[in-house]
């Protein structure tokens, strides 16, 4: 019998979207041959099952470390049809928004055949609005600490430098851009521009193999890759590279994009986002997905730097099924995970009790919560002074830009997989030209391409 075929034990139940129609179902989640599978019935489009973990022990576990989330300053919508048609925030959003996304153009200079926000040709923003949805964002987060430019290909953006600007005239400490590292492959200028910003570049880098770069860009890209990070390298601009996973196509380049990244000084991290059924994707099997612990399984063994599953914590901010880290310490060819020197179960289990907790114990949660966190952007000042904090080391912060790395897996949510108890706690906002902020989950399923 294959585990499709066996029958469920009951793990909870939550609401999802039809995804036909998407209108709300009840669903059901259930523990089958070891997997969390979701069942859910639309009474015009019938019965729908999807994988949700392909480890249902990691599931439940991850759960103990849900972190009880904190309001934003302000809200820009009331309550009225319901989650999840009332974004946002609403009042029964459960977190404010650790990392805000602005999507200044729906251009694109490249044609993916996977690309969740299905751009090719579209609108672009203009600076006065960008400027009106940064300040949409200081009112409803007091201090936002993260903003990440993205698109569309937002450095083709001919006012893009600006835009930066206007986020750190606002005191936005860190601003990301989420590129395919097109232009910065052949406009040395641009990057050096970067640099003087201070910018992260999240760079789209899916793997080293050729098939990988043309079953999901398209084309064959490993020279511009190349050349877009000899360039992000000279100008010594932080840079994480952004891979998206697809079965069968590259579940075997997570240990390679890891090892990569561990050597180059300016790569601060790598994170790994499976293909989620929104915009232009392949057609899959929902049964057959790369959901987080596949993710987790396949770094921690092809790495050659010792990876244990163990070693990546659930993010506790947002629901803990929604993204996992890993920070390691590099030091003489090796690495060192940091759950191997500070138990992090002990700080940040929110349903056991610690008897007296102290101020010390407190100080080192905090820095944990820091660091595993949708605000969390690694290599930055904040990451690396937590980091001291957790695991008691000296401040010296230049000396650990180059050592200290971080892995994070980010499953994102389309219509099957879909559940509103974790989009009601999502801490990763989309900032609309109408200066709302919707989870990202939410607005790419029900509002992107509505413009609401
Ligand atoms: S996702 Fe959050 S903001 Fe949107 S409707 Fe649900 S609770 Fe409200
Ligand atoms: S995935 Fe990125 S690079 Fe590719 S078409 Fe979409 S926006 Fe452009
Ligand atoms: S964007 Fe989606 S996956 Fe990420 S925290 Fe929000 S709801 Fe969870």
């Amino acid at each position: 019998m294959s585990a499709t075929e066996q029958p469920s034990s009951e793990l909870d139940s939550t609401k999802s979207l039809c995804p036909v129609c998407l209108s709300l179902v009840e669903a059901h989640l259930g523990v089958r041959g070891g997997r969390v599978v979701m069942e859910k019935t639309c009474p015009d489009h019938g019965t729908f099952e999807v994988l949700i973990s392909s480890d249902a022990d990691y599931y439940r576990w991850a759960l103990k470390f849900n972190r009880p989330g904190t309001a934003p300053r302000a809200l820009a919508t009331a309550s009225d049809a319901g989650c999840p048609y009332d974004c946002g925030l609403c009042p029964e959003h459960q977190q404010h928004t650790c990392l805000g996304i602005i999507e200044v153009t729906e251009n694109c200079n490249m044609r993916c055949p996977t690309c969740f926000a299905d751009s090719s040709v579209g609108r672009s923003l203009e600076l006065g609005q960008v400027e009106s949805m940064l300040d949409a964002f200081v009112r409803y987060e007091g201090n936002p600490e993260v903003v990440q430019f993205s698109g569309g290909e937002p450095s083709i953006h001919p006012q893009i430098i600006e835009m930066i600007s206007a986020a750190r005239a606002r005191n936005i400490k860190i601003v990301m851009l989420n590129s395919n590292g097109v232009r910065m492959a052949h406009d040395e200028r641009f990057v050096r521009a970067l640099a003087e910003a201070n910018v992260t570049v999240y760079l789209q880098f899916d793997g080293f193999k050729r098939s990988t770069h043309e079953t999901l860009r398209g084309e064959d890209l490993r020279e511009t890759k190349k050349a877009a990070l000899e360039s992000l390298s000279k100008y010594g601009v932080n840079t994480v590279l952004a891979c998206t996973v697809q079965r069968g196509v590259n579940e075997d380049e997570y240990g390679a994009a890891v090892d990569y990244a561990f050597k180059q000084p300016y790569i601060k991290g790598v994170v790994f986002q499976p293909t989620f059924f929104s915009g232009r994707h392949p057609d899959s099997d929902p049964l057959d997905r790369v959901t987080l612990p596949d993710v987790i399984k396949g770094a921690a063994s092809q790495s050659g730097y010792g990876l244990l599953q163990s070693d990546f914590f659930p993010i506790p901010c947002c629901s803990p099924n929604c993204s996992t880290a890993t920070y390691v310490y590099l030091e003489d060819g090796r690495a060192t995970p940091l759950t191997r020197v500070v138990d992090h179960e002990d700080y940040m289990d929110y349903f056991s009790n610690r008897a007296l907790p102290d101020t010390e114990y407190f100080t080192k949660r905090t820095s944990l919560e820091n660091l595993y966190s949708a605000s969390a952007v690694p290599g930055s000042e904040k990451v690396l002074a937590n980091y001291c904090t957790a695991c008691d080391m000296p401040p010296n912060l230049g000396e650990l830009a180059d050592r200290v790395k971080m892995i994070l897996v980010q499953p994102f949510m389309d219509a099957w997989n879909f559940d509103v108890r974790r989009v009601m706690k999502c801490c990763v906002g989309e900032i609309t030209p109408d200066c709302r902020v919707v989870p990202f989950c939410a607005f790419n399923n029900l509002y992107r391409g509505r413009r609401a």
